[in-house]
């Protein structure tokens, strides 16, 4: 994928409302993916809150018990009670915490990626063509990578924000009775005690806004961290990754020494962006504030504890419940500080959120149609360009004019035509991967873009000029899954000439492609790196394979036998004419010679038809077709 260095993150600040608005979109996205994720994390966290303060209740009480009337009963009750509740609560908070932990786990990966391919998918192809779309999706994996900006920060602050919430509520429920408690009678007009309140309040204050203030502070700096992480993330993949365990940076690496060059650059990056951030976590009024809120913490832990003895002293209640006030008063306190700072982050995190969002935004416009395509037993379809014409997107000159070809099942048609003469354009527009500008093609009589994408696409197999296969086993690459009719495929193999091929490869079907591949690299799989090389040829036998594999009325090859041999190139095409007897064949090819058995050949010029019919026809018309044949007659005696 191409990283265009150019796009930052925008330093823009979303107001409060469109925070909102922006979380609320996130928190919907998750909940419809992943209900389990979103309900496992607030209840553990939830537990993970409140459970503290069940020991501090209760033990609470059992010590005022026993500094008081130290009834047997009452005792006893306390101690079961502070055993049994400590004890449940202690197996349900684990308990739910394996739960999240799995849940977590699991869709960890799909809002890494699986969002934005399932876009991408579903995207109109334009827009995946288009530079801009990638740099959308560029930009949201390197500040997910690089800090896990976007929906793993939501889920961050979606736990911490659960866990502050608890905890206030559980310290505001165990603390209430602290400033309510009357003193004894005859320390009522005691004025001491509503001074050291007026302390702990502005210290509780201090120590809430500080932090949040430091959000604020923050952010800014986090814009520069992510449009630096882009960098670093390039740097890391190109010097850290592929400068050593790319097999075929190795000749270049060897003669210009790159990797001095390349552990230079990485370690300079590393280190400024580690000392980068460190310094600007410490540097400024960031340090001030980080030391000031550490040090009202502790002021008000004082108070708290000056003001609760000082009540207890004058009588309000016993001995025991000072553990109790100034635990939950404590705890409040520091859950009302994470709640201020992570809504700081929150604002923050919106910013990388709206550029999700911008993405998944992205219409869809081209794959609307709803209509199923018939299914039919005998094949019968027939495809009709009627007067169509296409220019690209943003181009000014015409790729395709006035084409007008119709053809029927079991038909084989070739595609000829020089370089540029619009061949390539023509079959994705068939696969409906643009649209016409002007002009219908029509399936059956009806314009193609009526029907469903997906099942209008399952009429054609294709094998691209540009295919790819995938580094994983030969089976798997033939049959596009992972689950196949082993005979099948096999005997796919042996039509597209990989029999001997498979015969010699001890695992067969299972045999992974490629000794390279990303998971051989990183030996994710051990079967892996018992990958073999394929040839250029191999590779576009094993394409064949897949495309005959696949079963479709319409079978269309753009010249993707390119890296045969013309006597090769020739027997596939003669072999692959005997086998597909009953679908629709259309092959693109420059070699002439491959494309002499077919029913009809189009020969385009500059994006138009300029000659249409069987080879001795247009070898007899004496036009483009017959030059274009002779010229390379000549070339292959
Ligand atoms: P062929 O397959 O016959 O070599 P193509 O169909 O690939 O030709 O190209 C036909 C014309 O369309 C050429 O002029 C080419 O430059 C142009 N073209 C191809 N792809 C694009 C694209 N993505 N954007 C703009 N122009 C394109």
């Amino acid at each position: 994928m191409v990283i265009h260095m150019n796009q930052e993150n925008e330093k823009e600040k979303l107001s409060g409302r469109e925070t909102v608005e922006i979380c609320c979109r996130t928190m919907k996205l998750m909940w419809e993916n992943f209900p389990r994720n979103i309900v496992s994390s607030i209840l553990y966290n939830m537990m993970k809150a409140l459970t503290p303060y069940i020991p501090l209740y209760f033990s609470a009480q059992l010590l005022n018990e026993l500094a008081g009337a130290r009834r047997q009963e009452i005792l006893t009750k306390w101690v079961l009670l502070l055993l049994i509740l400590t004890f449940i609560s202690g197996l349900v908070t684990h308990l739910l915490h394996s739960w999240e932990t799995v849940h977590r786990h699991i869709s960890y990966w799909e809002h890494q990626s699986q969002f934005y391919s399932r876009k991408l998918l579903e995207a109109d192809f334009d827009k995946i063509d288009d530079a801009v779309t990638l740099d959308k999706l560029t930009q949201i994996e390197n500040n997910q990578t690089f800090m896990g900006y976007g929906i793993n920060q939501f889920m961050i602050h979606l736990e911490k924000i659960t866990v502050a919430f608890f905890q206030v509520l559980g310290g505001i429920l165990l603390s209430v009775s602290l400033f309510t408690l009357p003193l004894a009678e005859q320390y009522r007009r005691n004025m001491k005690l509503n001074m050291v309140f007026v302390g702990i309040a502005a210290l509780i204050v201090g120590t809430v806004f500080l932090p949040a203030l430091l959000g604020r502070v923050e952010r800014s700096h986090i814009f520069e961290w992510a449009d630096h992480g882009v960098k670093l993330n390039r740097v890391f993949f190109a010097y850290g990754f592929d400068l050593y365990q790319n097999k075929s940076n190795a000749l270049d690496m060897r003669i210009y020494r790159q990797d001095l060059f390349g552990d230079n650059v990485l370690g300079r990056n590393c280190r400024d962006s580690i000392t980068s951030m460190e310094a600007i976590l410490n540097k400024g009024i960031r340090g001030f504030c980080q030391a000031g809120s550490a040090m009202s913490s502790y002021l008000m832990m004082g108070f708290i504890y000056l003001y609760v003895c000082l009540k207890a002293w004058f009588g309000a209640f016993g001995i025991g419940s000072v553990t109790q006030y100034v635990g939950a008063v404590n705890s409040m306190a520091k859950g009302l500080a994470e709640l201020f700072k992570t809504a700081a982050q929150v604002r923050t995190n919106a910013v990388f959120l709206k550029k999700i969002f911008e993405f998944l935004d992205i219409p869809n416009e081209m794959y609307q149609g709803t209509l199923t395509v018939e299914k039919r037993s005998d094949r019968d379809y027939e495809v009709e360009f009627r007067d169509v014409s296409f220019r690209y997107p943003n181009a000014s000159e015409y790729a395709l004019r006035h084409v007008n070809m119709k053809f029927k099942v079991g038909e084989r048609l070739a595609v000829v035509g020089r370089n540029g003469s619009g061949k390539t354009t023509f079959i994705k527009l068939l696969c409906r991967l643009y649209d016409p500008t002007e002009g219908q093609i029509l399936l059956n009589g009806i314009d193609i873009r009526k029907y469903d994408y997906q099942e209008y696409l399952s009429i054609f197999s294709v094998v691209f000029q540009d295919f790819q296969l995938l580094a994983m086993p030969v089976g798997q690459n033939v049959a596009a899954g992972t689950s196949y009719d082993a005979v099948r495929v096999e005997d796919c193999l042996r039509k597209a000439g990989l029999g001997d091929w498979l015969e010699r490869q001890e695992a067969g079907l299972d045999t992974f492609l490629y000794r390279d591949g990303m998971e051989a690299r990183f030996h994710i799989d051990k079967a892996v790196q018992g990958g073999v090389e394929v040839s250029g040829g191999e590779e576009q036998k094993i394409a064949l394979a897949r495309s005959m594999y696949r079963d479709a009325p319409f079978i269309i090859l753009d010249e993707p036998t390119a890296a045969l041999d013309p006597v090769s190139e020739y027997e596939v095409y003669t072999h692959f004419n005997d086998i597909m007897t009953d679908c629709t064949a259309i092959y693109i090819s420059h070699r002439l010679a491959s494309c002499r058995f077919c029913d009809e050949i189009a020969v385009f010029h500059q994006g138009s038809v300029i000659e249409q019919g069987s080879h001795e026809e247009l070898l007899g018309r004496g036009g483009q077709y017959s030059e274009l044949w002779y010229a390379q007659a000549e070339y292959y005696k």
